[in-house]
């Protein structure tokens, strides 16, 4: 075997090259053995080709540059790469793949070590953040965002329930003489599994004997019926991650419709619960901030801002396993089709695109600038001056701030 063959066979090695069609597996083997590529080179070579799939965007051999000096071909097969992941998407043309249609999962429930109440898992120094702790009531989505971080984390499919998750709520000691903002929605979507296994029960009661507790529920679901039945605490919170239709089609596969997540959310602030609204992430695509608009004019027309606590904004960042997890999927998505800028060591869009989509987003609700919280969810200090105009100077004014509003707008005494 000579020793190209081998060196070909071993760089292949745990790379996604199997994973390639066959015809672009031939391709690139017939480059690599002209040009001799390096073992970084086809794997950076394979990505490409894998993020070229997932984008539905030209193969890699529409774009390959032909060349006889490997040097050039290789720097100008990057450029054709970055151009196209620079250029601002568009769905026009965009046909999902191998989405999943309907909710498949095996449900597990058993005792689980500790209890999964904690600090916000993606809060930093680095970012101005609220100190928000979340609650794990249950591990992994049934939904599938192919933007969420959940999916390298836990397996998908899985569902969890920890037997225990009621009796060690009830045991939970906090401090009566201080307010706590919990969110349950970090590992799982708050609302789509309504009641089973008794989570609701459990924290209906606990926000009962808790009333220090500002306990909010995060949701892509209209899953509302429990809420509906029965009296809501009223420390407890309802918010909803909405989108432009275009994302919520295209990339928030299996959960409720813009209008569906709008209707149950009006439905629970008409029996007197309070709402509140996160765009996180907000996408760039082409013509976006028009499609936004429309969404955050939806807003104000359907709610009072006497009924919504806060609303946040937030964009794409990713971590490297996320990446991985994404080009190792057989589906479609553009969700990774965008300029990465390196973001508190994640990688997200340029400064200056969310400077644009986070003052626009913050200026389309001027209306409600003074009577609802408005806040930037894991961005650096400075982002919040360009494009709200003010800052915080610590992640504990943030919280105090936050913690301030929410109390006033909810009717609790605000300890510190
Ligand atoms: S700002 Fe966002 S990331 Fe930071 S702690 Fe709050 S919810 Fe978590």
């Amino acid at each position: 075997m000579n020793t190209y063959t081998e060196k070909f066979n071993n760089s292949i090695q745990n790379t996604l090259f199997e994973k390639l069609p066959p015809q672009e597996q031939n391709f690139i083997r017939e480059k690599a053995f002209l040009l001799h590529f390096t073992h970084q080179e086809l794997k950076q070579i394979i990505d490409i080709a894998r993020d070229l799939g997932m984008w539905n965007e030209k193969s890699l051999a529409e774009i390959f540059p032909e060349h006889t000096q490997k040097k050039v071909v290789f720097t100008r097969l990057k450029q054709a790469y970055e151009a196209l992941r620079n250029t601002p998407n568009s769905y026009k043309n965009f046909t999902p793949k191998n989405i999943a249609t309907e909710q498949k999962y095996t449900f597990k429930t058993q005792s689980k070590e500790g209890f999964g109440l904690g600090l916000c898992p993606v809060a930093s120094e680095k970012t101005r953040c609220c100190n928000l702790l979340t609650l794990d009531a249950v591990e992994s989505c049934g939904f599938d965002c192919s933007y969420c971080s959940i999916q390298s984390f836990y397996k998908q499919n899985t569902i969890t329930f920890d037997s225990g998750f009621a009796q060690k709520l009830k045991n939970l000691n906090l401090d009566k003489n201080k307010t706590y903002h919990i969110g349950t929605g970090q590992s799982s979507d708050s609302l789509m599994w309504g009641n089973r296994e008794g989570i609701l029960d459990a924290l209906f009661l606990f926000a009962k004997e808790n009333p220090n507790v500002l306990l909010e529920f995060k949701t892509k679901s209209d899953n509302i019926k429990y809420f509906m039945e029965n009296a809501v605490p009223s420390n407890i919170l309802c918010t909803w991650s909405l989108n432009t239709p275009t994302i919520i089609e295209n990339e928030e596969h299996l959960a409720a419709s813009l209008e569906k997540r709008i209707h149950a959310a009006r439905n629970l602030a008409d029996k007197g619960v309070k709402v509140g609204f996160h765009f996180h992430p907000i996408v760039e695509y082409e013509n976006y901030l028009d499609e936004y608009q429309e969404v955050y004019e939806k807003l104000l027309l359907k709610f009072n801002p006497q009924e919504v606590v806060l609303v946040s904004f937030g964009t794409l960042t990713f971590i490297k396993p996320v990446i991985k997890k994404l080009r190792d999927r057989e589906f479609r998505s553009k969700i990774t089709q965008m300029p990465f800028e390196d973001a508190s060591g994640k990688s997200s869009y340029p400064h200056a695109t969310k400077v644009e989509m986070f003052k626009h987003a913050y200026e389309s609700f001027a209306p409600w600038h003074k009577s609802v919280f408005f806040y930037l969810c894991m961005e650096e200090h400075g982002m919040w001056k360009d494009a709200f105009g003010y800052q915080y100077w610590t992640n504990n004014d943030f919280e105090h701030a936050m913690l301030h509003a929410y109390c006033k707008k909810m009717g609790m005494d605000y300890l510190m």
